[in-house]
């Protein structure tokens, strides 16, 4: 049963007791029983998250078990329902991490949730209040130990330093764009917008947003793949939920040049329709459309569930640094990607709009989020699912960003 930890994951450990010792000092004062509304299961290949709705905050213990490696989760107060009883067939057989999770009644007004891992792991437990349609939340998030991953993705490593609050710190430096060497290859990240619990946007016929930007990015990077002086990442390519920080970090760590965030979003009013392209905006937003857009994108660390935001690396002192070279190169990206999207849709608005998004804040990289088409519009909703469409658009982004290369100012 000993077992020696690394700094990081002790740390990690403690942070999960601690976690649990808040959460049960309300046991015993709640009068509603407590109930599950929904049970989800995220499995990705960097880290699996289970999620627990429930109509009030659900009070709970968990404890690691090593030999084999399982996770205990005790809620109090709840009574077993048909719906947390599906939470077992929710793993697949060619689950990364897990290998079962059993829930049962351990006692009057407890369940157990038993979940029995692969690998090696550390937990990270939290709660999450209610926003937008969702309601209580408890969030248990599974990382694999060994993080020693076949591939030279730094994701999980980022995800690490999140967590710990530090990823500000080792991002702080900003890169000097004298730096690079002459003919070393551009490097585009492309950030498929949403994934995992948080869907983006649903349109009226239930199409996700995080469904049709992946796909939409996956196209864009096999065209941008056979570019002879390109290289090519993606902040996700599965059903994955990544904080908007950890998706700038990403980009910065692999010394992405452009950074290039795909959406489909969704307006108040169902007739709004078009493409549009945003570059950040240190100063408030060109229009109340690009306003409401960046809000609701910024929420998505909220939707799709953060337990800690360390948030010094966006603040305006570190914005003040911002190069105007990065901002002004994004523009010109933007425009450029703007002008190749008005052959294939209208445009909602005819030139390039500015907005605080999170996302686009790299402080070092020329960064821009196209707004693909308005997926709450019934119109675009049908043209976003169709193959044509979406290599349509795929083309413009790549051969916008082929025009951006040819004017860029250095
Ligand atoms: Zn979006």
């Amino acid at each position: 049963m000993s077992k020696t930890f690394s700094p990081t994951k002790r740390f990690l450990i403690k942070g999960v007791i601690a976690t649990c010792l808040l959460s049960v000092t309300r046991v015993g004062f709640a009068a509603k029983m407590a109930q599950i509304i929904a049970v989800r299961v995220w499995p990705s290949s960097t880290y699996t998250r289970i999620t627990l709705e429930s109509n009030i905050k659900l009070n709970y213990k968990c404890a690691q078990l090593f030999n084999p490696d399982r996770m205990v989760i005790d809620i109090d107060n709840l009574n077993l329902n048909p719906t947390l009883k599906t939470i077992s067939t929710k793993i697949l057989n060619n689950d990364p991490f897990i290998k079962s999770i059993q829930a049962t009644q351990l006692a009057p007004s407890t369940v157990r949730i038993m979940v029995e891992l692969k690998q090696d792991f550390y937990p990270n437990t939290f709660t999450l209040s209610p926003i937008a349609e969702f309601k209580h939340r408890l969030v248990v998030d599974l990382y694999p130990s060994k993080s020693a991953s076949a591939d030279d993705d730094p994701l999980l490593t980022l995800l690490e330093e999140y967590q710990r609050g530090d990823l500000n710190k080792k991002q702080a430096q900003i890169k000097s764009p004298t730096n690079k060497k002459k003919n070393s290859p551009i490097i585009v990240m492309l950030d498929p917008g949403h994934g995992g619990e948080d869907p983006g946007a649903i349109g009226y016929k239930k199409t996700r947003e995080k469904d049709i930007v992946l796909q939409i990015a996956r196209r864009t990077y096999n065209l941008l793949k056979k570019e002879a002086n390109i290289k090519v990442y993606m902040t996700r390519n599965e059903d994955v939920f990544i904080p908007l920080k950890v998706r700038v970090a990403k980009a910065r760590s692999l010394n992405a040049d452009l950074f290039v965030s795909i959406h489909a979003d969704a307006f108040t009013n169902r007739s709004v329709k078009g493409s549009s392209v945003f570059a950040l905006s240190t100063r408030g937003a060109s229009s109340s459309a690009a306003s409401y857009l960046a809000q609701t994108q910024n929420d998505a660390d909220q939707i799709g569930g953060v337990s800690r935001s360390g948030d010094k690396y966006l603040d305006n002192t570190i914005l003040d640094l911002v190069q105007k070279t990065t901002l002004s190169n994004g523009v010109l990206l933007g425009s450029a990607i703007l002008n190749r999207m008005k052959k294939v849709n209208n445009l909602h608005k005819p030139s390039i709009e500015k907005a605080g998004f999170a996302v686009l804040k790299a402080p070092d990289i020329p960064s821009v989020l196209v707004e693909t088409a308005f997926i709450s519009n019934i119109t675009e909703e049908q043209k976003l699912k169709t193959t044509s469409f979406q290599n349509q658009v795929s083309k413009a982004i790549v051969d916008g960003i082929k025009d951006y290369l040819k004017r860029r100012k250095n």
